[in-house]
Formats: C-alpha cells, structure tokens, sequence
C-alpha cells in the first residue's frame, strides 16, 4: 500500500482545484489522485455545444496537463474505503492509505433507468447535452427540425446545474424563432418537478421567456422509456387528483437530461447519508463521522445547486478546514451554499441566477439579476471558461460576490 498526506478521490472541477490550492498552501504535503478519465471537460460549456457555439472540443482538455506538478496520478477509478485503515481501494485492487481524504467523484448519470435510452441516443433526434458523445447531436437536432414536436425532459432534482434542461430548450427555441420555424413547432418542457426552478426569485423571468416562445409545460411528467425508430416517447404523468398515469407522445426532437444520483461506490460506502451523497456538514464541509474526511462537488450531500460555480467556493474551505484538522486548530472555513446557473434564455441573453443556502439571492454584480442580459451572456461564453482554465483549476481563488444587496423592491 502506498501512502499519501492527502488522497483526492476524482481529478474533475472539484478535484483538481482543491489538489492545486493544497500545494499553494503547503508545498511538502504528499497528494495522491484518483482520476479515471484521462480527458477533463468544461461540462458548462456543453450547454453552449448543444447551442452550436462551442465544439466538444473546445470544452475539453488532457488530464495530464491539468494534473498539478508533484501530485500523484493514480489513473484509475476507486472502488472502495476502509476508513477504520484509512484505506482507498482502487479498481484494480491496489490500496492507497491517507491521512485526509478528499471525496469529489461528482454524481452519476442514470441513463439506464429510462428503458430504451442508451440505444436511442445519438439517432432519431434523440440527443442530451449531458453526454459529451451526443451534445454536438443537439446542435444538429436543432438545425434538421422543421415542423413537428419538440420535447425537453427534466428528471427529479437533483440533477447538476438544475437550470440546464430548459438554457437548451430556450436557445433552440430561440434559434427556431430566428429562422423562421418556431411557429411550426410545438415545444415543450416535460418535467417531474412541479415548479420551474427551486428558487422561486427567478421563476417569473424564466415564465416570461416560456409565454414568449410559446412553450407547454408540462409538470410532474418523467420520462420512463423512448423508442427512437419510432420516435416515441412514454411518461409517467401525475393526473390533478394525485393519480399516476402512462402517456406516450410522439417527437420530431427528444433533449433528455437522464436521471442522476451519487456514484453506486459513494451509495455503498460508509461515507453516505441516507440518501446516499457523501455525508458533510453543510458548512465546513468536513465529514460528519469522520474528521480526516472532507467531501465537495456534485457528490457531497449538500442543498446547494450542484454546479462548477460552487465548487469555486467549496475548495477553499475544505482546502482551510483541512489543513486545519490537520493542524489540530479548530475548523473557522464556511461555505455558504453559493452557486450559480447562468440561464441562457436567448443567443446573446442570459439571467445570471446566482444564490446560497435556502435560496438566497447572492449576486456578483451590484445589478437586477433577473434581466437578461448581454453582459451576463459575454460572461458565460467567454469569461467564465477561461476563468476556469486559467484561473480556477489552477489554485487561485476568486470572490467577488456583492452579499449585502437582496433586490428585493426592484423589477
Ligand atoms: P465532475 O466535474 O463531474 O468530476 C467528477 C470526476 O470524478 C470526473 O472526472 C470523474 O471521471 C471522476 N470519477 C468518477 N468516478 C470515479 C471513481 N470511482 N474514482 C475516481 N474518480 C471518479 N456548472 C456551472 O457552474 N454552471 C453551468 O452553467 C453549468 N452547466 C452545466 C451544463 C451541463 C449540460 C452539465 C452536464 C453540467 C453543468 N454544470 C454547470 C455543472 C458542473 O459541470 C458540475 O457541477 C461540476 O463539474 C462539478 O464538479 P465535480 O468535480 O463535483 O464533478
């Protein structure tokens, strides 16, 4: 077994910025990482792939060249924990033992819990920007549609950035209105949920772009089987009284954004809360059973809005907590459920919906961030990426949020 100071289990955005804003902090820790993948991708700008405004390309880069000097690259997944050893086992059997460990394997997609799905994908106009393999079919779903339905899903929450099954649905609208196709097509949003977004401060910006593009909504549907061939799609809808029933619908497009969870090995594991995520306390971040354990990302059992924007604010608090529990000072670091979902509500127009926990209003810029804007759009297309290449994923931090102002008398 090889030991380490720190093992980081998953190289994604959680994992690589808390692995460069350790050896920031203390250059003599020994930092192992856990990553399978050997490609890294920008997953929010998979919304902006679909859009036909990035390739899949551009969204993606070699983990090796990601991987900070002088951490260890242990490329291969984790399969299990014996945390009384201190003890990670890899998929090949092989055990690495730590003094800290750090859970951010991100959630798992569950495309097989809709029947006949992984199949469809790909042909038929069945697409999800949630598959890097199928978002660039998105784009071109969008551009062959002319006539006919088309039909967005939204699983049970939560799902990472929980805003990005209806950004797609609002940019091909917006590109169908563009050239001249939108009145021949019926769009529709086919959600499990029964309100538009959790927080309840953005809802009447995203009905406005609904009523003006004409979209259905269709509360409490889940998409449980698609036939591509036969271009079919069935739900599970719940009725006015309460009671489920099967509705199948036919479809010229399908964008599906799969069901998701924690990873089976977190589920499984005795990190997991009873839901399943790793275990932490929602501000420090630290595990709640086990102090040298610390979890962030799409995995950690938080209420926060899983997304890259708030793992920008997790990593330096587990970075300080850590290093504190190391230390043996007490553990000063808060998070305070920040995240942000910029909502492409048309090419060129976005609502920067950004908030903490139970849903307040945290923004970056001292203005209304319900008005789409330009200025929000330029900042999701070009600034945040290269934010998060050159900045992030590198060990700097960055907060500039404007906490003290609320909005709540304007617009
Ligand atoms: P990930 O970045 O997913 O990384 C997890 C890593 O763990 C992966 O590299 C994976 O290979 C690895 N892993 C998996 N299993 C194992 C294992 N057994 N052992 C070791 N490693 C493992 N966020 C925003 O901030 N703004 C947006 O606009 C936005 N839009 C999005 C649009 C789409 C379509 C999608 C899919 C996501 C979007 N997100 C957005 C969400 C954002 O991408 C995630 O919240 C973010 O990547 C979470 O980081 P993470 O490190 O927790 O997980």
């Amino acid at each position: 077994a090889a030991g380490f100071d720190v093992v980081i289990v998953g190289g994604g955005a959680a994992g690589i910025t808390v692995a460069a804003q350790l050896r920031r902090h203390r250059t003599t820790l020994s930092i192992a990482l856990v990553e399978p993948s050997e490609t890294h991708a920008y997953q929010p700008g998979w919304t902006m792939v679909g859009a036909g405004v990035f390739s899949m390309k551009q969204t993606q880069r070699r983990q090796e060249t990601l991987i900070p000097p002088g951490v260890t690259w242990f490329r291969i997944g984790a399969d299990a924990f014996e945390p009384e050893r201190n003890a990670v086992i890899l998929a090949d059997g092989r055990r690495l033992t730590y003094a800290s460990l750090v859970l951010c394997p991100g959630l798992q997609l569950d495309w097989n819990r809709i029947e006949g799905l992984q199949d469809a994908l790909g042909a038929n106009g069945v697409c999800s920007n949630y598959a890097s393999a199928h978002a660039e079919y998105t784009w071109r779903c969008i551009q062959e549609l002319d006539g006919g339905t088309a039909l967005f899903t939204q699983p049970a929450m939560p799902i990472k950035c929980a805003g990005a099954p209806q950004k797609i649905m609002y940019l091909a609208s917006d590109a169908l209105r563009r050239t001249g196709r939108l009145d021949r097509v019926d769009v529709e949003f086919c959600l499990s949920g029964s309100v538009l977004f959790g927080v309840p401060f953005f809802v009447p910006a995203l009905q406005r772009s609904i009523d003006e593009y004409g979209i259905r909504v269709n509360y409490g549907h889940t998409l449980t089987a698609v036939d591509g061939p036969a271009r079919k799609a069935v739900f599970s809808a719940i009725g006015p009284g309460g009671q489920t029933r099967e509705i199948v619908r036919d479809f010229d497009m399908l964008h599906v954004t799969p069901p998701q969870g924690p990873p089976d090995f977190i589920r499984n594991s005795p990190f997991a809360d009873a839901a399943g995520w790793v275990s932490v306390d929602p501000e420090t971040l630290q595990h709640t059973r086990f102090p040298n354990v610390f979890g962030l990302g799409d995995a950690a059992g938080t209420t926060n809005a899983k997304t890259a924007a708030a793992v920008r604010l997790q990593a330096p608090v587990v970075v300080r907590n850590l290093l504190a529990a190391v230390d043996g000072r007490s553990l000063t670091a808060a998070y305070d459920g920040y995240g942000s979902c910029p909502l492409t509500t048309a090419y060129g127009r976005v609502v920067l919906a950004e908030f903490g926990y139970g849903g307040r209003i945290m923004p970056s810029f001292p203005i209304d961030p319900r008005v789409p804007r330009f200025s929000a759009w330029l900042l999701k297309q070009n600034i945040l990426p290269a934010l998060y290449w050159n900045w992030m994923l590198k060990g700097s931090e960055l907060d500039i949020r404007h906490r003290e102002r609320t909005f709540e008398k304007a617009a």
